[in-house]
């Protein structure tokens, strides 16, 4: 009889690339057609209204409902003319994904119907917040909340569905999603960096941060995945022991992407390029079947809402084309899980970036100013920029051979290094001379750009790396909403600069020149932020023990991380940059400690349904085939030659016994530790008991399981093996 596995299997080994139909234009050609972007704004809305979205989208000021009106419907008869028939709000609440409802444009008349869309549908809905995450919020106030057009961010139409952007928060204001603390944590560090940048250039009236993630990703068998419950239901192989051969030969990366893939791959690039996300890299990554697909950066908001935007068309996608797309961090033991580093940068309204180095000293100041002042920041908060990637998912992967740990540091390389040190070495005096037509120059930055003009240096162990004009936040997760992690790290900076500005004016306020002023605090930051620097192998373990000499945070435990949400340090930074109150905080790391509850608990049944429905069954059919054969042995020859003819026999029927035993008692145990957690009201104490007392089964369970998987007949194992998962394709 096959097994449901083999039949499985025999399915994926048949597959083959599904063909996809290039565009007849060129990519520049179809670029963004779906999206009513700001060239569709300017040929559908009259001039007086553009001129108005311009000024909300560049200002930050409301549109007013007249306006709204306008925008709207030009909206639907763009969207009608390219086959829509409904619109949605889209919003990012803190489950995870996208939240749609679609209604359809038709309204009511004595006559029938007609499509209408008005600039209130537009502006505002009430989806009920009732069912999304709101921690403490929920129980405290009106369950009611309402999403609101991000006009920064351009509606699109997908299948046949007009999306808008939008913010969610509560009827009393509290932001209930993603989206609401990163713009506002744009707002201030595009204020407290202009101000800083106004010491250098006048003409600088705006930051903005751009972000540019990495996604990883895997691609598994549609069939070989359907057999899997763990996948299926957790997203992660719970059990599985290691394929012989896996990633070791280093024969995946960057090699030829296999065909099916490829097709794939293709199929969501003219998606996506069609929505106007500007994906331009594709390729192998180390561990088999993962792959990686990036884009160009945008500004940050809008490069996070194309990137939700990616994960939900690769999963539709993956469909398409008989696959499943893993976004877990670690969705297989003993090989590389995925990431999504963001690559994060300040640029001026005037072009410059100020996390590149320039070819003129005063730039270069500039540079090493927000270089340093970025560090600091990092230091200080690094336990909490730490809770901003943490998850359930993602602890898996931080600290695995191949994955940042979990200890923040910065990498910067041997150059820049080396100058931060000269910095620090250089007296005043020294380090500035004034001159006559550019102003100064200064030994120690002045010579930056001969030697940051090849900055090779790379460091894949750092889990914050400066690659030459940008910081790589490596650490944050593959299933993340990169806007938890950006607004941390937005809003520490913005505080950070905030107080070096006020350090500065205070030198400069006792008769200090500005730029003296200027260097001296820098001066300071140099010396303050030595701890989080560090240049060497982020994996090892004199590392682990050198970061907790330094001071910095090396704490593992997920509820534990979070707590730092809520620590006293973050929520005066978060309040004094306006980004989250107290009761935002509180509430969203409720939710975080539920979200980590959660996960763990159905893992913990999952694992127990593995173990008892799949696995010891399994290994009890081979044991009995085994008994059959001892029995006819005990017929035809006597004890003694039994013993010698059926010694492994007889060794394997006892030691699948011991396996079965250990995973009988260690499931039982298990949930008993879950009856005891589920009690518990605390949201926090029952993170914690989870973690503490339930989650350390996970590895006793599997390791016997895993055993039992490498001893018994093939014939009879119920589930895909790793090598199917990572090899069939
Ligand atoms: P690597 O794998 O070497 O890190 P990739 O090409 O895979 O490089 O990804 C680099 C990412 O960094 C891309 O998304 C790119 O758009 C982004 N990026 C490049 N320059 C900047 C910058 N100044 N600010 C933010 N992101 C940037
Ligand atoms: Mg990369």
């Amino acid at each position: 009889m096959t097994t449901f596995r083999f039949k499985m299997i025999e399915e994926a080994v048949k597959r083959s690339a599904v063909q996809v139909k290039a565009p007849a234009e060129r990519t520049s050609d179809y670029y963004g057609v779906n999206v009513f972007n700001r060239e569709k704004m300017a040929k559908y809305l009259p001039k007086e209204i553009y001129n108005a979205v311009q000024r909300s989208v560049e200002q930050g000021v409301p549109l007013d409902r007249k306006m709204a009106d306008g925008v709207a419907a030009a909206m639907k008869d763009w969207a009608m003319e390219m086959g829509a028939t409904h619109y949605t709000h889209l919003f990012q609440p803190l489950t995870g994904s996208t939240a749609e409802k679609h209604d359809n444009f038709i309204e009511l008349t004595h006559d029938g119907v007609i499509e209408k869309f008005s600039g209130k549908l537009l502006i505002q809905q009430e989806p009920d917040a009732s069912s999304f995450p709101s921690g403490g919020i929920r129980s405290t106030f009106e369950a009611r909340g309402y999403s609101a057009w991000d006009v920064t961010s351009p509606a699109f139409i997908m299948d046949d569905t007009l999306c808008i952007p939008t913010i969610f928060i509560s009827y009393t204001g509290e932001a209930l999603d993603y989206k609401t603390p990163l713009l506002k944590s744009e707002t201030a560090i595009n204020k407290a960096a202009t101000a800083v940048c106004q010491y250098f250039d006048d003409n600088v009236k705006k930051i903005t941060i751009n972000l540019g993630w990495e996604q990883e990703y895997f691609l598994i068998d549609k069939s070989l995945y359907d057999a899997r419950p763990d996948l299926l239901l957790t997203g992660r192989t719970l059990i599985g022991h290691e394929s012989a051969k896996n990633q070791q030969l280093d024969d995946h990366y960057f090699g030829s992407i296999p065909t099916r893939v490829q097709a794939y791959m293709k199929d969501l690039e003219f998606e996506c390029l069609k929505l106007g996300i500007p994906l331009k890299t594709r390729h192998n990554e180390v561990a088999p079947n993962q792959f990686e697909i990036a884009p160009i950066f945008e500004t940050a908001n809008l490069a996070n809402d194309h990137n939700q935007l990616l994960m939900m068309i690769m999963k539709k996608t993956a469909r398409r084309h008989n696959f499943r797309m893993l976004l877990h961090e670690k969705p297989f033991k003993g090989i590389n899980g995925s990431g999504k580093h963001c690559n994060w940068s300040m640029q001026t309204n005037t072009g410059i970036n100020l996390l590149s180095p320039a070819d003129n000293p005063m730039e270069n100041l500039q540079f090493i100013t927000f270089l340093v002042n970025v560090l600091c920041a990092v230091q200080e908060h690094d336990a909490l920029l730490k809770a901003s990637i943490i998850s359930a998912t993602n602890t898996h992967r931080l600290g695995g051979h191949e994955a940042p740990p979990a200890i923040l540091s910065a990498f910067l390389g041997s150059q820049l290094s080396g100058i931060l040190d000269k910095i620090e070495s250089l007296p005043l005096e020294q380090a500035l001379e004034v001159h006559d037509k550019s102003g100064f120059t200064m030994q120690g930055v002045g010579f930056i750009p001969e030697l940051m003009r090849d900055n090779t240096d790379r460091n894949r162990t750092s889990p914050f790396a400066f690659t030459g004009n940008r910081f790589e936040f490596r650490a944050v997760g593959s299933s993340a909403n990169c806007a938890q992690s950006m607004t941390v790290l937005n809003s520490i900076v913005a505080e950070q600069l905030v107080k070096f500005k006020s350090q500065v004016d205070a030198l400069i306020a006792v008769g200090k020149p500005k730029l003296e002023a200027i260097y001296t605090v820098v001066k300071e930051c140099v010396k303050q932020c030595k701890a989080i620097r560090f240049d060497g192998n982020g994996y090892s373990n004199e590392w682990k023990r050198e970061a907790k000499v330094r001071g910095l945070d090396c704490e593992t435990s997920v509820p534990l991380i979070l707590d730092n949400y809520v620590s006293e340090k973050s929520v005066r930074m978060f309040e004094s940059t306006n980004v989250f109150t107290r009761k935002e905080l509180e509430s969203r790391t409720e939710v975080y400690m539920e979200i980590y509850t959660k996960k763990v608990q159905i893992e913990g049944r999952v694992l127990g349904n593995l173990a008892f429905n799949h696995i010891i069954p399994a290994a009890s059919k081979y044991q009995d085939i085994l008994l059959g054969k001892l029995t006819k042995f005990t017929q035809l020859f006597s004890a003694e030659q039994v013993k010698g003819l059926a010694k492994y026999d007889m060794a394997m029927v006892e030691k699948i016994s011991k396996h079965i035993t250990a995973i009988h008692e260690s499931v039982d145990a298990m949930t008993e530790a879950r009856k005891v957690a589920n009690e518990i009201l605390d949201e926090r104490e029952k993170a914690l008991s989870y973690q503490n007392n339930v989650f350390p089964y996970f590895d006793v369970i599997r390791y016997h399981v895993d055993e039992l998987e490498d001893c018994i007949d093939d014939q009879v194992w119920p589930m895909p093996k790793y090598r199917e998962l990572l090899f069939i394709r």
